[in-house]
């Protein structure tokens, strides 16, 4: 604070200093210069086009009344390639208009065709409420659009199945009432031209893979109906859409990504906070504060946290009269900024903190409306809230956004800059990294931010977890024939067959048939294993619910669990029932479970074999016991005690990549036999740390196990696995950039400015082994081998 300027809070729309000028001050406040980067990102001027000839003018009329006087380039290409048929996707950024993409075509094609239908799909209801009130708003006759889903009162139903021509819907939806009752839908089926799919880069992993099945069951049943709908899909930007969107609906996909829509000018910085010296007796902020399962992050803190560095930054802004809004990953984080830069301003000036606050959960609509209002007069000029979906208040032109934490994919972090930037006026925004490996390697790496995207959305459509129960979906629908078995693809006849033998299917001559009375039980968001309720004792209120795959780490008996900010522990995990009961109680230790893991190879896929190296791409069955827990002081790290548990063990068929280095390549690399096991253990959590880099997942997807000498492999080997039954997709897409993978793995660890290991390289906050051995130069001798010997 002392380099600042005297406080100069200005209210109202008065600009603060220019984004240049506020940096060069943020970075002057201390010791060494924590900016690693700063991108100018230019302000873009649109490139508008002329409306395609086909679209008929009383839907541009419609659109000009909404204050759309031309497409940019990108909407109007999209449009014509969906309208010529071809399916398409726009993958653009943020507030690009994508929507224009899919009116445009689907509204001129109700318009010529008084009987055609549109099916839009969304992954959230207030999405297609939103969308609802934009189509809605066009005022064009005869499109009646509506919404459909589980709040549609019954009585409005039948009308909407009968009359509207334009259904907003969710997956959830699509695949729990329309596909089932497709007899009452035949009407709107037979007629239907388009499917939207809006968000779809929200259709990952597990979720997605069962998403791209119900579009199949869609697809089969309009071909049943003789329809062959255009599908048009909007993501956010990302690497490879047209395969991800290819993944999604089975079908070939054109993507379209130049975005030629405007922008303001930002100023991006890309900030690590310095390393602390080894006698620093800073206060440490509570090591739960980082989001839910940071909360096992207690390693010894070695760089100056994120939160603080956050909490300065605002402190700092906020005295220089710039309206700033900080996004934190947690509650709990976005509280402890907001307190730590009150603090800090209320010593500069009594009172000055008063104009920073936490956005937390539960406001109401009112309440949203007044901090906007305050924000928006300066009243305000601070606000420290989680991401942007919860935040529900509609604050856009701040003149600075910081961002604590890497939000997990480029998509959030470019929605949360997006936020500043007032028309005309130059903003800042400043990515804060936090201990972790992908944040320290993306402010080493700006091409990786600022760069084309190479994280791409990834799905297993060919998991067979996801594939049985969707085809016994299917052939409730109608029976399955041999003709379905290219549209389920790769391991579609397997999984019938497996249905037959367990009693589900029967086969006729016709086909394969469904024997129950009752539907088959899917979950579309299921995660495989039930979940787990969170239940508080005195009360019997729910709390939440935690995935069963994580249910024995966060929720074993003795454990500190976090929900919305506040702290309960576990009095008791009763697995037959699915139920956890705990009490609230905020003790100054934090729980960290272990658990032993055991590995074998089921089957290999796909392999290079590399010389020295080999990479695999293969099942594994992976079996884990959470075995004990210790207790560490919250303020120190220290450890209290170590308890034992009484769990079950686990088991897991999944997919992995691995993958195996001689001992002799090892050896002439200058690893010690004694160090191959840290080298190897080093390697496995920085290369899972970095995998969101490549696939949108974030690393308590996956799991990793390495060892000196695997029975299975007979060589020291490295595994990195999916923690989804079936696999979601990630290992296969970490086998197909591996060498892209391993280099950025590699280079996160090379250029760590620690000495021996830390949280921003090759620890893992959820290591089972405590983080030992962990070798950090060997490591990178490890990871030296693999890239030499993998061809690119
Ligand atoms: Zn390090
Ligand atoms: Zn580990």
């Amino acid at each position: 604070m002392e380099s600042s300027a005297a406080p100069t809070v200005s209210a109202g729309h008065d600009s603060g200093p220019a984004p240049v000028d506020l940096l060069r001050r943020l970075r002057a406040r201390g010791a060494g210069d924590p900016v690693t980067h700063v991108e100018r990102v230019p302000a873009r001027v649109g490139v508008p086009a002329p409306w395609p000839a086909w679209a008929p003018s009383e839907l541009r009329a419609a659109f000009a009344r909404r204050g759309v006087v031309a497409p940019w380039q990108h909407q109007a290409e999209a449009a014509t390639l969906a309208y010529d048929g071809g399916h398409v996707i726009v993958a653009t950024g943020t507030a690009s208009g994508k929507s224009l993409a899919y009116q445009l075509p689907a509204l001129a094609t109700l318009l010529a065709d008084p009987r055609a239908t549109v099916l839009y799909l969304a992954p959230t209801k207030a999405l297609a409420a939103d969308q609802l009130r934009a189509v809605a708003g066009l005022d064009l006759e005869g499109v009646r659009p509506a919404c459909y889903d589980g709040d549609t009162p019954r009585a409005e139903r039948e009308w909407i199945r009968r009359h509207s021509r334009f259904v907003l819907t969710n997956p959830d939806m699509l695949h729990h009432g329309i596909l089932p009752g497709h007899a009452q839908w035949s009407g709107f089926l037979r007629r239907l031209a388009y499917v939207v799919i809006d968000e779809c880069h929200t259709y990952r992993g597990v979720f997605g893979s069962h998403v791209a099945h119900v579009l199949r069951r869609l697809r089969r049943q309009c071909a049943r109906f003789g329809a062959n709908p255009v599908f048009v899909l909007a993501s956010a930007t990302s690497g490879d859409p047209a395969t991800a969107a290819g993944r999604l609906t089975g079908l070939p996909v054109t993507a379209v990504t130049e975005d030629a829509s405007p922008r303001g000018g930002v100023t991006f910085a890309l900030w690590e906070p310095p390393l602390l010296p080894p006698d620093s007796t800073s206060p440490p902020v509570p090591a739960q504060a980082a989001g839910d399962h940071d909360a096992m992050t207690d390693l010894v803190q070695v760089r100056r946290s994120a939160l603080r560095e956050t909490a300065d930054l605002l402190a700092d802004t906020v005295a220089e009269g710039v309206r700033t809004l900080a996004f934190v990953r947690s509650r709990k984080g976005a509280e402890v900024v907001a307190a730590n830069a009150r603090r800090a301003l209320d010593d500069a000036v009594p009172g000055l903190g008063d104009r920073v606050a936490a956005y937390r959960g539960g406001y109401l609509r009112e309440e949203r409306r007044e901090l906007e209002r305050a924000l928006l007069h300066g009243d305000l000029l601070g606000l420290a809230s989680t991401n942007a979906l919860e935040l529900g208040v509609d604050l856009v032109g701040l003149d600075a956004v910081l961002i604590c934490g890497y939000p997990g994919t480029r998509a959030s972090l470019w929605q949360q800059a997006g936020r500043a930037g007032r028309s005309g006026q130059e903003a800042l925004a400043v990515l804060v990294a936090r201990d972790d490996p992908l944040d320290t390697y993306l402010v080493h790496h700006p091409e990786a931010i600022f760069g084309a995207p190479v994280e791409a959305t990834v799905l297993d459509p060919a998991n067979p977890y996801v594939l049985a129960p969707q085809l016994a979906c299917a052939a409730v629908e109608a029976p399955l024939t041999p003709a379905d078995l290219a549209l389920f693809g790769d391991g579609a006849k397997e999984a019938i067959d497996q249905l037959v033998e367990a009693g589900a299917l029967r086969q006729r001559p016709t086909g394969w048939y469904w024997r129950h009375r009752e539907r088959p039980e899917v979950d579309l968001r299921g995660e495989g294993g039930a979940p787990v309720c969170v239940v508080e004792s005195a009360t019997g209120r729910l709390l939440g619910t935690v995935d069963g795959g994580s249910s024995h780490f966060l929720l074993h008996p003795g454990a500190v669990y976090l929900h919305q900010g506040v702290s309960y522990v576990v009095d008791d995990l009763d697995l037959a029932d699915g139920c956890a009961l705990v009490h609230v109680e905020e003790p100054d230790w934090s729980t960290h479970a272990r658990d032993v893991t055991d590995l074998s190879v089921v089957s290999v896929r796909s392999y290079v074999d590399a010389g020295p190296v080999g990479m695999f791409l293969g099942e594994v069955d992976v079996t884990s016991q959470v075995v004990s827990y210790q207790r560490r002081r919250i303020a120190t790290g220290e450890v209290i005690d170590t308890r034992p548990l009484d769990l079950p063990t686990r088991e897991l068929r999944t997919v992995a990549v691995w993958f195996t280095l001689s001992p002799r390549s090892l050896a002439s690399a200058g690893v010690q036999q004694a160090d191959v096991p840290g080298a190897l253990h080093a390697a496995e959590h920085a290369a899972i740390g970095l995998l969101p880099l490549m696939a949108t997942c974030d690393r308590w997807d996956i799991g990793g196990l390495s060892t000196a000498l695997h029975p299975d492999t007979e060589a020291p080997t490295v595994f990195v696995y999916d923690g989804h039954p079936g696999g979601a997709g990630f290992a296969e897409r970490a086998y197909g950039t591996a060498s892209a993978w391993l280099r950025a793995t590699r280079d996160a660890i090379a250029e760590c400015g620690c000495e021996t290991g830390c949280p921003s390289c090759v620890q893992s906050p959820k290591c089972g082994n405590g983080n030992n051995p962990l070798s950090k130069p060997d490591a990178i001798r490890v990871l030296d081998v693999v890239l030499q010997n993998l061809p690119a």
